[in-house]
């Protein structure tokens, strides 16, 4: 009896620990960019120091992914309707659509490391959408409503 109420509160606690972690994760995450933001528009480019946040708070990820902001691989869908998502284009040339609000992408990345691992918090596509909403350089891509209702269909 004793064991399992210890085990039970042990499961808690643990829960508990990764829900703090996902959203202390998110906070930092957030913050940062928020910075990242900031440099830029003083300095026109990151500073080292800013470089080495974005590597501890994302790791692997950030490389690719300032490797995808360079290359202009963001582009933001919208339609007269009002709907919009995100397309990047990977470094194979394939295109994924994101959304930045549940940082859903459609490439394999995110099915197993984000979602299945929990390794990542997000893909590196992702993450290069939201260093190139920070330094401003988003292409915007004006679709019809059925275009981007296709899109949206092919990913459900
Ligand atoms: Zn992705």
């Amino acid at each position: 009896m004793m064991a399992e109420s210890l085990n039970k509160r042990i499961a808690h606690v643990e829960s508990d620990f990764a829900l703090r972690k996902g959203y202390v994760y998110e906070e930092v995450s957030s913050q940062l960019l928020k910075e990242v933001e900031t440099v830029y528009k003083e300095k026109g480019k990151l500073t080292d120091e800013v470089l080495s946040a974005l590597q501890c708070v994302f790791q692997a990820s950030l490389l690719p992914a300032l490797d995808l902001v360079d290359k202009r691989s963001v582009s933001q869908v919208i339609c007269p309707a009002g709907r919009s998502l995100y397309q990047v284009v990977g470094s194979s040339g394939t295109p994924y659509t994101c959304f930045t609000s549940s940082v859903y992408c459609s490439c394999p990345a995110y099915r197993y490391s984000v979602l299945l691992k929990e390794e990542h918090m997000m893909c590196k596509h992702v993450l290069a959408i939201k260093l190139s909403e920070a330094i401003g350089c988003v292409k915007i891509l004006e679709v019809s409503n059925q275009d981007i209702a296709n899109m949206i269909q092919r990913i459900e």
